[in-house]
């Protein structure tokens, strides 16, 4: 299977999936403050600007794409087609970028989470890790 769209055109796609308040991340968000915890959007001082900030809990939730951020063995983590080393080479460097931020934020005492895309199609199993994660000691 080719690719329909032209590089330019895919390009556009592809920087407008991008962009933040995402859908999964518009769910993840939904579904936290519906389970009774409050959070901060977007901390740019913190590795990575997480995605929901839990200050006093010292805890962070990052909501990936499967695409974006290169998900292991992800059905819907597919390289596109075209320009492939292009997206390759890309993708790779956000995967590495999000172990080095991982990595920063255990440093200074952060607890992560991170959470897939293709994870919020099970919406129960969703909503104990989330609940286990942020009500667990630390
Ligand atoms: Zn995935």
């Amino acid at each position: 299977m080719t690719d329909k769209l032209s590089p330019q055109q895919r390009s556009a796609v592809m920087s407008h999936i991008r962009s933040k308040h995402t859908r999964p991340e518009l769910f993840v968000r939904k579904l936290v403050f519906a389970l009774g915890y409050r959070y901060r959007l977007h901390v740019r001082r913190l590795p990575g600007c997480p995605d929901l900030v839990f200050r006093q809990r010292r805890k962070v939730i990052f909501v990936h794409g499967c695409f974006w951020h290169c998900h292991a063995n992800c059905s819907i983590a597919h390289l596109p087609k075209s320009r492939v080393d292009f997206w390759k080479f890309k993708l790779e460097g956000n995967r590495t970028r999000d172990e080095e931020n991982r990595v920063d934020l255990a440093r200074t005492g952060w607890k992560v989470l991170t959470i897939w895309e293709c994870q919020l199609r099970n919406v129960s199993h969703l909503e104990r890790r989330l609940r286990n994660f942020l009500d667990e000691e630390r």
